[in-house]
C-alpha cells in the first residue's frame, strides 16, 4: 500500500488553493463541501471560483504565491500549469509539513484526492495511488450504481441510534450482532424506500425487545424486465443479490435467474399458458410460509409485476399477513418490445394514447370492449394475444376498423432472438401461420407500426453490406 487512507476534518480549517481556473474550481467545491475555509492565490480568477472563496469564510488574493501564504493552512492544493511553481509549493508545504496536493502531479503530493462517492455521513473513498485516475473513476461509477443513494439517511439513523444501542448491549459483539441483523433486514430497506419512519419505528420495537431480533423474513415482488439482462433496474439487481428464495416463472430467462444470489433456493412456479406449475393460490402461499420463516423471499416476474402480472394477488396477502414487502417496477413488455422493434407507441401524427390490453381466451372466446377500440389514432398494445391473434383481428375488423390498419407481431422482444413480423388486420393470421411463432409475443396495432421501416434497430454491418 503505497499510501494510507484517512478521513481529513476540515470543517472551520484554513485551505490554500493556488491557481484560479476550472480545475481549481472543482478541488474548491470538494473542499467546500468538506466545509472548509479556502484562500485563493492567483493572477486571474473564475467568477464562480471567487464567490465560492469568498462564501466559504476564506480569501482571494491576486498575485504571485508567496511563502507566507502557507502560514496556518491545514491543507494546500496547487491547481496551475506551471510546473515551475507547482514543485515551489510543493518542497515549501512538505518543509513545513503541510499536507500538499498538486493537480495530476502525484510525484510533487504528499496526499492524493480519491475519487469520491458521496452518501453521506457515509463516505467510500477510491484511489488509484495516482497511477490511474480515469480507472478510480470507473470503478466508481460501478459503486455508484450499486449503493442506494439513501445509504446516507440509513448511516445517520443507525448515528442516532448508537448511543442507545451501546447502553443496551454492553459488549462490541452484541452490538455488532445487533446491528447486523437490523440492517440486513426490513428496516434498511425501508430506509431505501423511502419509510424512515417506518424504520425508526422498527429500530424502537427492537430496542425494547428483550433480546436481539430473530431475522425478520420479507417479500421483493420485482419485475424483470422483458428479456434482455440490461433492462433490468439496479434496485431489482440488488434485490436479487441479497435474497434467500427465488420464485420465478416461465418469463424470466435463465440468465435473468443466474444473476441473483448463487446459494439462493431457486423454485420454478410455472406458467405456460396451459402448465400451471403451481396454481395462483398455492404460489401465494409459498410466498406467506417462506417469509414467515424469516426468509428474504425474491419473488421474479417478467416485465412489470403490476401489468398483467398478478402482483397485486400475490401482495394482498402479505399486508393480510403484516408481511413486510416491496415492489420494484421494471419495462414492461409493450416499452421493452416497442423500443426493440423500433415502433414508437404514441407519436404526434398519429397516435395521441395507447393501451394496454389482455388478448388472453376464456372458453374459447375474448370478451373486449370493441367499441372502445376502434379510435385510428389509439395504439393498442395485446399481451397474451397470440392464440386469440385471429378473432382479435377480425373484431376489430367487424367493428368498423380499416383491415388495412398495421399491425405488428414481437417474438420473445427485446432478445437475441426477437422476431418481428409486419401486417395488417387483414392478412395477419395467415402471415403468422406461416412462420413458426413461439411465446412470448405481443401485439402491437396502428399507424404507428408504419414507422418500424425508418426506426428499427440500425445494424451498419447490414447498411453496409
Ligand atoms: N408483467 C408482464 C406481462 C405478463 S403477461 C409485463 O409487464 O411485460 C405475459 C405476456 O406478456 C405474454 O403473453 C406476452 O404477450 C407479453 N410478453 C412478455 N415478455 C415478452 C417479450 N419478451 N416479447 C413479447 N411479448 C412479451
Amino acid at each position: 500500500m503505497d499510501y494510507l487512507p484517512l478521513f481529513y476534518q476540515l470543517q472551520g480549517k484554513h485551505c490554500l488553493l493556488i491557481g484560479g481556473g476550472a480545475i481549481a474550481l472543482r478541488k474548491a467545491g470538494l473542499l467546500s463541501k468538506a466545509g472548509g475555509l479556502i484562500h485563493v492565490v492567483t493572477h486571474q480568477i473564475e467568477p464562480e471560483l471567487d464567490q465560492l472563496a469568498r462564501q466559504s469564510g476564506g480569501s482571494v488574493r491576486l498575485g504571485d504565491y508567496q511563502l507566507s501564504d502557507l502560514e496556518g493552512k491545514t491543507l494546500v492544493i496547487a491547481a496551475t500549469d506551471d510546473a515551475q511553481l507547482n514543485s515551489q509549493v510543493s518542497a515549501d508545504a512538505q518543509r513545513l509539513t503541510i499536507p500538499v496536493n498538486v493537480v495530476d502531479n502525484p510525484a510533487l503530493c504528499s496526499v492524493i484526492l480519491p475519487a469520491i462517492i458521496d452518501r453521506s455521513p457515509l463516505v467510500i473513498a477510491v484511489s488509484s495511488g495516482g497511477q490511474s485516475p480515469v480507472l478510480a473513476r470507473l470503478l466508481r461509477s460501478k459503486i455508484e450504481s450499486t449503493i442506494p443513494s439513501a445509504y446516507g439517511r440509513l448511516a445517520a439513523l443507525v448515528g442516532k441510534f448508537r448511543r442507545r444501542v451501546q447502553e443496551k448491549f454492553t459488549t462490541v459483539d452484541a452490538r455488532r450482532d445487533f446491528w447486523e441483523e437490523t440492517l440486513q433486514g426490513p428496516l434498511a430497506e425501508m430506509v431505501f424506500a423511502g419509510k424512515d419512519h417506518v424504520a425508526e419505528e422498527m429500530l424502537e420495537t427492537a430496542l425494547d425487545a428483550e433480546q436481539i431480533p430473530a431475522p425478520a423474513g420479507e417479500v421483493y415482488l420485482v419485475g424483470a424486465g422483458p428479456g434482455d439482462p440490461d433492462l433490468l433496474t439496479f434496485k431489482a439487481l440488488r434485490l436479487m443479490q441479497k435474497a434467500d428464495v427465488v420464485l420465478y416463472d416461465r418469463l424470466v430467462a435463465a440468465e435473468i435467474v443466474d444473476l441473483t444470489r448463487k446459494d439462493a433456493e431457486k423454485i420454478y412456479v410455472g406458467k405456460a399458458r396451459a402448465d400451471h406449475a403451481l396454481p395462483q393460490q398455492d404460489i401465494n402461499q409459498l410466498i406467506i410460509t417462506l417469509a414467515k420463516q424469516g426468509k428474504k423471499v425474491l419473488r421474479l416476474k417478467g416485465g412489470d409485476p403490476f401489468i398483467f402480472g398478478r402482483g397485486g394477488e400475490e401482495i394482498q396477502e402479505l399486508a393480510t399477513h403484516r408481511i413486510p414487502f416491496q415492489v420494484v417496477p421494471d419495462i414492461t413488455a409493450a416499452s421493452g418490445c416497442a423500443a426493440y422493434a423500433g415502433i414508437p407507441l404514441t407519436h404526434r401524427d398519429y397516435a395521441q394514447s395507447v393501451r394496454f390490453i389482455t388478448g388472453h381466451l376464456k372458453d374459447g372466446s375474448i370478451k373486449l370492449p370493441w367499441d372502445e377500440l376502434l379510435h385510428r389514432e389509439q395504439t393498442l398494445v395485446f399481451y397474451m394475444g397470440l392464440v386469440g391473434l385471429p378473432v382479435i383481428c377480425q373484431q376489430l375488423i367487424e367493428h368498423g376498423r380499416d383491415p388495412q390498419t398495421p399491425i405488428a407481431l414481437i417474438e420473445k422482444g427485446t432478445t437475441r432472438e426477437q422476431q418481428v413480423i409486419i401486417g395488417d388486420l387483414g392478412n395477419m393470421p395467415k402471415k403468422v401461420q406461416a412462420h413458426q411463432v413461439t411465446a412470448p409475443t405481443l401485439l402491437i396495432v396502428g399507424d404507428v407500426v408504419k414507422l418500424q421501416s425508418q426506426l428499427h434497430w440500425f445494424d451498419p454491418a447490414k447498411e453496409s453490406g
